[in-house]
């Protein structure tokens, strides 16, 4: 139990960040909720009218395509027209600086990108393309739902005729190996991992900071619930993250200067 008040514990974590050179952020839902995009996990969320989709029945049944794109058609334009918010771009500074080596996200909404921030891996994939499943040909996700909502249920590659998916990664899908190993490489590599809005609950990803940890960084966890890292974090900060991320990276840059 952390008996400090929320101040002494932002000031702690912002003298661990000012001494970090080559930080590293994973992040997951709950840095995009302040954008207005719900964490899909969330009772009452989008999950609750859509099962789920197998990435076998995927490729197996034309009826888990068609239901997979509807859902894909209710919930990417929310996406689309979200804004990064100041977490986001508290992040992008930090990485301006020269003080953030890398994003690792769960999240499939491509807000870092959009907020500034260039080297990005997106762990689960993205709902802002499509991917070839037979030419691994890769094309904006906006053409291809237009084409399902004027009626093309089952939108086919136009390069060599395979189905088309959304490049999300789903259920008994692997992971991107390649995004994967250099994930682990960086949290192996990083001398403070930030978790962002994570809860922590979903592997690999959520291992990231156990290697980080082991490899000697320090670990600062940025996220309102409690997770299973908890006890290894050098700081728990559970403040909203659009005013709680701002003033811990600005207070290290501020210091740094
Ligand atoms: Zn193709």
């Amino acid at each position: 139990m952390d008996t400090r008040s929320d101040d002494e514990i932002l000031a702690h974590a912002r003298t661990i960040l000012r001494a970090s050179r080559r930080a590293v952020a994973l992040t997951g839902a709950g840095l995009s909720t302040e954008s207005g995009i719900p964490d899909f996990r969330s009772p009452g969320g989008v999950w609750e009218r859509f099962r789920p989709i197998e990435y076998g029945d995927f490729v197996c049944s034309s009826g888990a395509r068609r239901e997979h794109w509807r859902y894909k058609l209710a919930t990417v334009p929310v996406m689309l027209e979200a804004q990064p918010n100041a977490g986001h771009r508290a992040l992008a500074r930090l990485e301006q600086a020269g003080r953030l080596q890398a994003i690792v996200t769960q999240n499939i909404d491509g807000l870092h990108q959009a907020a500034g921030s260039s080297t990005v891996y997106e762990l689960h994939g993205t709902n802002r393309a499509a991917v070839c499943l037979q030419c691994d040909r890769r094309e904006p996700i906006e053409p291809v739902l237009a084409r399902v909502l004027a009626g093309d249920e089952e939108p086919r590659c136009d390069a060599c005729g395979g189905m088309l998916k959304p490049a999300t990664v789903s259920f008994g899908q692997s992971l991107p190996r390649d995004v994967l190993e250099e994930s682990i490489r960086l949290a192996e590599a990083c001398d403070c991992l930030l978790a962002i809005g994570s809860s922590l609950q979903v592997q690999p990803a959520a291992s990231l900071v156990e290697i980080a940890k082991i490899a000697g960084a320090s670990v600062l966890i940025l996220t309102a619930s409690a997770t299973p890292y908890d006890a290894l974090a050098d700081a728990k900060l559970d403040g909203a993250l659009g005013s709680t991320l701002p003033a811990l990276v600005d207070g290290a840059l501020i210091l740094d200067g």
